[in-house]
């Protein structure tokens, strides 16, 4: 075999050349993407988690505007109508820098942004969203309640008809950016079902106050949001909102990213951990050289290469209108398992600099916490894939 036919030897870095069967667009955004992460987040991510939030939430949102990441999948209103793969990317690369970035960007676009383009008026759409994929303007999705987390068709916030307005009661908890956010989706139940509602949070009646004390997703804004007899005019309503489906279409959505963000979080720590591996020395050679360290990093390179398998399959499932929600759900459940199992793995081989902020590892690790519980815990995901296969609902 001449030189010229002999495969190339894997890169250890894309094992499996997923990247390959990328076109020149795709490829084109994930580098973009990559080289704005390792220039504009990566270099001070780990001084936002110690610190425990974003000190620049707008400015970030005008970053992430600029990069034109803000609900880029959706079509019109100043967003890009990219690819699902194109997506997946992104929030790839982001994820590869810290959970909680992607959090922001998933949040605004695929949460509060494909809400309002799915389930908003024109005149909603043309109020809101070219601001929001612009960055000008932050947004919310507000569905778990202190008592209402997986089953939340149990929430108590309620909005009720007087005359022509609504009045808005109750708590929303756990929501990512609902202190520096400028409108909150926020889903209520009312006569007719579970019913969406675009609340501006300087609305008399509402307050949000930041959770503190988190030991995950530390660079990211979570709250509470609190309404109390928050009056809306009629047109707050979401038109096309009806029923618990609406949120959950949404959150669907978002999953989608985080099947992809979770495939770059597991790569960071691998890539970390390889890095590491090659340099510490122990018992006078590096520690890579041990067969315990291969094995792991064997492991790690296997998770690594199927989660990304796993993200595009997905993802062109998507894009040729073929993907289920169960798709989904299995890609979550499965790509999250996959991430914590890495950045373990990862955080070991570090040894103590493992439990530093200096290296990203026990960072990932402590984020993909996070990432497991929301959107769906793995749990939750897990009874979706079985009702799937079996036909049998276990839920309760
Ligand atoms: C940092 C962060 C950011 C978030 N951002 C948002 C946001 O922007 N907007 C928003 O609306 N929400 C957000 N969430 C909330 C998140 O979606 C919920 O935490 C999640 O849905 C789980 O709900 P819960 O925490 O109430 O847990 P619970 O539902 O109380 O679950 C507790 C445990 O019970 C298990 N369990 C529940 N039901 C079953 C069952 N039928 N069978 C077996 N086990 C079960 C769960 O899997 C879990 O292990 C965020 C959460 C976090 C931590």
């Amino acid at each position: 075999m001449s030189d010229q036919h002999r495969p190339q030897a894997p890169d250890p870095q894309d094992f499996l050349a997923v990247d390959s069967t990328l076109s020149a667009e795709e490829a084109d955004i994930r580098d973009t993407v990559r080289a704005f992460a390792d220039r504009e987040l990566r270099p001070h991510v780990a001084e936002w988690f110690e610190a425990g939030t974003l000190p620049d939430p707008r400015g970030l949102a005008r970053a992430f505007g600029g990069l034109g990441v803000l609900g880029m999948h959706l079509q019109g209103y100043g967003c890009a109508g990219a690819g699902a793969v194109s997506y997946g990317l992104a929030c790839r690369e982001l994820e590869a820098v810290d959970s909680g970035l992607r959090s922001f960007v998933s949040v605004q676009g695929s949460l509060a942004m494909f809400a309002i383009h799915r389930f908003g008026s024109e005149e909603q759409k043309a109020a809101w969203l070219p601001r929001m994929a612009a960055g000008e303007a932050i947004g919310c999705f507000g569905l778990t309640e202190p008592d209402s987390g997986s089953d939340p068709g149990s929430m108590r916030t309620r909005a009720r008809r007087d005359g022509s307005d609504w009045v808005l009661d109750g708590t929303k908890m756990w929501i990512t950016n609902g202190s520096v956010a400028d409108v909150a989706v926020v889903w209520a139940a009312t006569d007719e079902g579970v019913r969406g509602f675009l609340v501006p949070t300087d609305t008399p009646g509402f307050t949000a106050n930041t959770i503190h004390r988190k030991l995950s997703l530390r660079a990211s804004i979570t709250s509470e949001l609190v309404l109390e007899g928050v009056r809306l005019p009629g047109d707050a309503l979401l038109p096309g909102s009806s029923g618990l489906g609406s949120p959950l279409s949404c959150l669907n959505e978002a999953r989608f990213g985080i099947v992809w963000g979770a495939a770059g979080a597991a790569r960071a720590c691998y890539s970390a951990a390889l890095d590491y591996a090659a340099t510490r020395e122990q018992f006078g050679g590096p520690i890579a050289g041990f067969q315990l360290t291969q094995r792991k990093l064997a492991d790690m390179v296997l998770d690594v290469n199927q989660a990304g398998l796993t993200a595009l399959q997905i993802g062109r499932l998507k894009e040729a209108g073929a993907c289920h929600r169960n798709h989904i759900s299995l890609g979550k459940f499965g790509n999250v398992a996959a991430a914590q199992r890495v950045a373990r793995a990862a955080r070991s081989l570090h040894g103590a600099n493992g439990i530093t902020l200096e290296y990203p590892v026990m960072r990932h690790m402590v984020n993909l916490e996070t990432v497991a519980t929301y959107e769906g815990t793995e749990e939750i995901h897990a009874l979706s894939i079985g009702q799937a296969v079996t036909g049998i609902p276990a839920f309760r």
